[in-house]
């Protein structure tokens, strides 16, 4: 990852879209700001080693770790308010520390039996395989490992692996870390093979923001590989519905086209997407490009992450309007993380009476069941 000044040229870049880049955006940036080919553009590895990695420092007191590729930066260049821009430039806020807030607030540490697992439900564990990520979110709940942590070794990554052997309860497995698709695909491979060849892993599952920040690595070499060792579902990071590109509608359908299931997260994020309108966009425009919401999480209660804390009830009335007004399955299960696990943050749908129920729905209706 190589730190870029950009140059002033940026000052010109055409008007902020509201919906997604269009591929006319991003072209204008490519051509004026990075200026250099469409091969090397659509080249992951390009995408890669020119992340910009000094953003808004310029306005901050201490330097902050930061991360975006130039794709993704192409969704925003200098609008610092973009909702998208929200996301990834550090802000001196991350300085304010509140009391409850930890580097880890899920107790991973704690569930980890050898380095690199997380082992916290009974038939499931998360494998951290890469600290690597192409971009830092500043919500991430893993910004205590990425990018800082070392990587694991192989001797590391073969006792994980062990680990799941012979934990024969372990029918899941979930692919994480840093996005380990940025890893080579020789070298997730090794992985993916080892654990495939586990009988009684039953499911392999892949959690990344790669098709949204980085939808070029999302070529045939990698998806003919994963088709390989199905059933592999990916789950991807989504968090604005300006995401949603031509780029990453293409590297989704791929997906889907080889047989790879895909879902959605989202973090509910201040000012970024707290609000029905956004959601709703989001999700269905998720499902227009075969991606099925999963989960929307509640921010982590992570070190410096305040300024992007909703209250619960907000996440809850945003989903009972979603319930109402969208695709039934377009509707992400609504949840907070904890050490004791995720805890669904349903909302108050219906009250017990004495001689029946009182059913609510999204805006103040009733009736008696
Ligand atoms: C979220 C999570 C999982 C997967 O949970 P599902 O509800 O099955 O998607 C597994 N392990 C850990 C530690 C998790 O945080």
């Amino acid at each position: 990852m190589i730190s870029e000044t950009l140059p002033s040229s940026i000052e010109e870049a055409p008007e902020e879209p509201q919906e997604p880049p269009s591929i006319k955006r991003t072209e204008w940036v490519r051509k004026n700001i990075f200026k250099v080919s469409k091969r090397k553009w659509n080249d992951w590895h390009w995408q890669l080693s020119h992340c910009i990695t000094n953003l808004g420092n310029a306005n901050n007191e201490i330097q902050l770790p930061s991360s975006v590729t130039p794709y993704y930066y192409s969704h925003f260049c200098n609008n610092k308010n973009n909702p998208i821009a929200l996301t990834v430039i550090p802000s001196n806020k991350e300085l304010d520390i509140m009391p409850d807030e930890k580097s880890d607030p899920l107790d991973e540490e704690k569930y980890s039996p050898v380095e690199g697992i997380i082992h916290k439900y009974p038939d499931r564990v998360l494998f951290l395989i890469t600290n690597m990520c192409s971009v830092f979110c500043r919500y991430c709940c893993r910004s205590r490992c990425v990018g800082r942590k070392k990587d694991l070794t192989e001797k590391q990554i073969e006792e994980a692996i062990n680990y799941i052997r012979v934990n024969k309860v372990i029918r899941d497995v979930l692919l994480s870390g840093g996005d380990c698709l940025t890893m080579e695909t020789k070298q997730l491979e090794s992985i993916i093979k080892r654990i495939r060849a586990i009988k009684h892993v039953e499911i392999i599952r892949i959690g990344t923001k790669v098709p949204v920040v980085l939808p070029q690595r999302i070529t045939k070499e990698l998806v003919n590989m994963l088709k390989k060792y199905a059933p592999l579902y990916i789950n991807i990071n989504f968090i604005h519905p300006q995401e949603i590109t031509k780029e990453t509608e293409k590297a989704c359908a791929l997906l889907v086209e080889n047989g790879i299931p895909l879902g959605s997260q989202t973090v509910l994020l201040k000012d970024v997407n707290d609000n029905v309108e956004t959601m709703k966009k989001l999700m269905t425009g998720l499902v227009k490009i075969r991606v099925r919401p999963y989960y929307l999480y509640s921010m982590d209660k992570i070190a410096g992450g305040n300024h992007f804390a909703v209250p619960i009830r907000i996440g809850k009335s945003i989903i009972q309007s979603l319930q109402w007004a969208i695709t039934g399955f377009a509707v992400p299960k609504f949840v907070i993380d904890s050490p004791i696990g995720k805890i669904p943050a349903d909302p108050d749908y219906i009250t017990e009476l004495d001689d029946g129920l009182l059913l609510n729905n999204h805006h103040g209706g009733t009736t008696i069941y």
